[in-house]
């Protein structure tokens, strides 16, 4: 019997749609690697921010580039952990102030560019749930699924609001909603790469229901394609 074919999961959509826990999830379930592909930007994002440079600069962020390795592992508990230039910096690229980093940082075609192999190279290796803005559009075109879930925008920020008071970091819910939109703004709109659903991308709104609810309706869709 010949060895099955590695398949791929792209999972877009905007920030707090639930990608993250939900791929985790069911990758799990389907034994395959979860990719968190905003984890890589967030690293480029932290490494900005640390150094003191504006996001905005693209010459600045470009220059930076060559000088940083970015490289992701997984832990004993299969959490994935990044590092830049060797130092684990899992935990510090999820300060709140490092969201907006990754949202500009990303916009740059040359940074788009600079994670691309990364995030292929994990899909030739390995089975992978892979989430982020433009894995169906642009990293894996080729993906046997391809899975657009967003919610209402006041349904993410509230996701992110709980989120983040659990993990000790709590945000002002206002403030959060006003960030979520200026996200989903930036990242529909730039030029390189907007988020937007692949044509053959199936079209899931988690708005209002429960995370077993969603994570089995993710389940079915994964199963239609690649019967498991
Ligand atoms: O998913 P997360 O919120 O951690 O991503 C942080 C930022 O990285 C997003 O706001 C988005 O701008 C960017 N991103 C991206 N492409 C991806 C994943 C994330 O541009 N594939």
């Amino acid at each position: 019997m010949g060895e099955r074919k590695n398949f791929a999961v792209a999972i877009d959509g905007p920030s707090g749609a639930g990608k993250s826990t939900l791929a985790r999830s069911v990758a799990r379930e389907l034994g395959a690697v979860y990719v968190d592909t905003g984890a890589i930007y967030r690293t480029v994002g932290y490494c900005a921010w640390r150094q003191g440079i504006d996001p905005e600069a693209a010459e600045e962020i470009c220059a930076l580039l060559p000088e940083i390795q970015i490289t992701m592992g997984y832990d004993a508990e299969g959490l994935q952990r990044m590092y830049l230039n060797g130092e684990d910096v899992t935990k510090e690229i999820r300060l709140p102030q490092i969201s907006m980093y990754a949202s500009r940082v990303s916009a740059l075609p040359e940074v788009r560019a600079f994670l691309m192999d990364m995030q292929r190279d994990m899909a030739r290796r390995h089975s992978v749930v892979m989430d982020g803005r433009d894995i169906g559009t642009v990293v894996l075109p080729q993906a046997d699924v391809k899975i657009f879930l967003t919610a209402s925008v006041e349904d993410r920020a509230r996701r992110r609001w709980e989120e983040l008071k659990d993990r000790g970091t709590p945000k002002d819910f206002d403030e959060l909603l006003e960030e979520i939109r200026q996200r989903d703004y930036n990242d529909a709109h730039r030029a390189a790469a907007p988020l937007r659903a692949a044509e053959d991308a199936v079209y899931l709104d988690t708005t209002g229901n429960t995370f077993e609810k969603s994570r089995g309706q993710v389940l079915e869709i994964i199963k239609e394609h690649i019967g498991q």
